[in-house]
């Protein structure tokens, strides 16, 4: 049974999630806490600031509070905007006794959580997640980073949060292409370790279309108790959090091809899924039957299950350029059966290649 309002994550510096909890209670909770900081600084996007800062505000009313607006898009997690931010914060008298707290979605969360990291060594972090894909994936597990024209994510640090702070409601608002980016990442927490979930989501596929929020609540505690799983067993991915990366190898070098414009993260990974179920089946880790499911669960949720570009050999060399290769070996996650998956790392060029055909 999940508790729904409180899961500790394991850490080098431990930390708390609270779920289902309203934006207006974040204030009540930071008061028995107000000890290790005296001012905050809210760091959000005009977006989901002009739905959701007065409802997180409603509760901060004995704090001084300043907020610092970025605007939209992946591309503002660069190092200029920390420099940015880093400015603005000096002369809003930001110091070491700030408490940053990042509102938004997987930018915002990267982004803000880097800037807390390095600002002045590095001040206190709440992660407030506002999409599907922060609230179960990034806002979990202590990764903050911004990219660099040579990489994606390449400069960060782990920096765990004093606290995630999750108010299911703020999804009633979120988009559909970005509700997908979240259910890519959940229908892969299911092939990861948990076969129930991923039958809940083929049971409950309508419901979960039509935004039925008591089926959304126990969809995103699911598949969040899943990174939170992974994560705490090994946060600095030495081992076990590396199966997180499945369907992202595949994904990650169909963003690169298309240079992060033609597709969506959520569609990357969930093109990715069917490369690796495929590759999977060709080892007969997984039935034909089973690899049929995980398409037509990506399908009822409009994720593609293939993709349109013929560059087979740019694919197979924006792989070898994967963080998670070892010794130019490239270290591939693969399901066995629905619900269980494992680290390979003896596949062989043309069985990647074969299963990029799969999807192509
Ligand atoms: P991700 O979490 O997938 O990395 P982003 O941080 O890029 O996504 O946010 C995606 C988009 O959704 C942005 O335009 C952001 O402003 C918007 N957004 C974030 N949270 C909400 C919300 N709760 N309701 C509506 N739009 C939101
Ligand atoms: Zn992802």
């Amino acid at each position: 049974m999940i508790n729904w309002q409180r899961i500790e994550v394991a850490s080098n510096r431990p930390y708390p999630i609270f779920l289902g909890v309203p934006l207006e209670g974040l204030g009540e909770y930071l008061q028995t806490r107000s000890l290790t900081f005296d001012n905050i600084l809210i760091i959000s996007t005009p977006n989901v600031a002009d739905r959701y800062l007065d409802r997180l505000m409603e509760g901060l009313k004995d704090f001084v509070v300043n907020t610092l607006s970025v605007p939209d898009g992946e591309e503002q997690k660069s190092l200029a905007r920390i420099a940015q931010l880093t400015t603005e914060a000096m002369g809003l008298g930001v110091d070491r006794r700030t408490l940053v707290i990042a509102l938004g979605g997987g930018v915002i969360g990267d982004l803000g959580g880097f800037f807390a990291s390095i600002f002045m060594r590095g001040i206190r972090l709440v992660q407030v997640p506002t999409t599907l894909l922060a609230q179960v994936d990034s806002s979990i597990g202590g990764k903050v980073a911004v990219n660099h024209p040579a990489g994606k994510n390449l400069l960060g640090s782990f920096y765990p949060p004093m606290a995630v702070w999750t108010d299911f409601s703020t999804l009633e608002t979120l988009p559909w292409s970005e509700v997908q980016n979240g259910l890519a990442e959940t229908i892969k927490h299911a092939l990861i370790a948990d076969r129930d979930l991923f039958e809940y989501l083929e049971k409950n596929l309508e419901a979960i279309r039509r935004r039925d929020m008591t089926v959304w609540k126990e969809m995103a505690g699911r598949s969040l108790a899943v990174k939170v799983k992974k994560v705490s067993e090994d946060e600095l991915e030495q081992g076990s959090r590396a199966l997180l990366n499945l369907g992202h190898s595949f994904g990650h070098a169909l963003e690169t091809e298309l240079e992060y414009k033609g597709i969506t993260h959520g569609q990357g990974v969930s093109a990715g899924l069917v490369a690796a179920a495929c590759l999977a089946n060709s080892r007969g880790m997984l039935n034909s039957a089973e690899v049929e499911r995980i398409v037509n669960l990506l399908k009822g949720f409009d994720l593609i299950t293939k993709v349109d570009t013929g560059a087979l050999e740019r694919l197979m060399e924006h792989m070898k350029g994967d963080k998670k290769n070892q010794a130019g070996k490239k270290i591939l996650i693969l399901p066995k059966g629905l619900g269980l998956s494992v680290i390979v790392k003896d596949c062989t060029d043309q069985e990647i290649l074969l299963a990029w055909q799969d999807v192509t």
